[in-house]
């Protein structure tokens, strides 16, 4: 593709202009999902808490969930951390999700 003010050849994923810096109109490319740190409901056992840590930190949710009862065994603060992530991180609502949660809740 080609800038519609200067010209130049443009890549394609390229969002503006590098010549002169107009738009070119294609769309900021989807953020991953694993960049957001949301409680993921799909995979959640309590409250997704872990399975959003896994997916953020791209790790086997099993790995998570053992690491933290295990802080929170030894140290107690586990329970504290899972309670204030539980609090402060989103729900992630992605359409199919959303779907079934309300499926179980209808
Ligand atoms: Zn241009």
């Amino acid at each position: 593709m080609y800038c519609t003010q200067c010209g130049v050849a443009l890549d394609n994923p390229d969002r503006f202009c590098r010549q002169c810096g107009q738009r070119t109109g294609v769309d900021a490319p989807p953020r991953p999902v694993s960049h957001n740190l949301t409680r993921d409901m799909r995979n959640k056992k309590i409250a997704g808490v872990c399975a959003g840590f896994a997916r953020y930190l791209e790790v086997d949710v099993v790995l998570v969930r053992v690491l933290w009862l295990a802080v929170a065994l030894c140290t107690g603060v586990g329970f504290i951390a899972y309670l204030v992530a539980w609090i402060v991180m989103p729900k992630e609502w992605q359409p199919a999700a959303a779907a079934e949660y309300a499926a179980q809740h209808s």
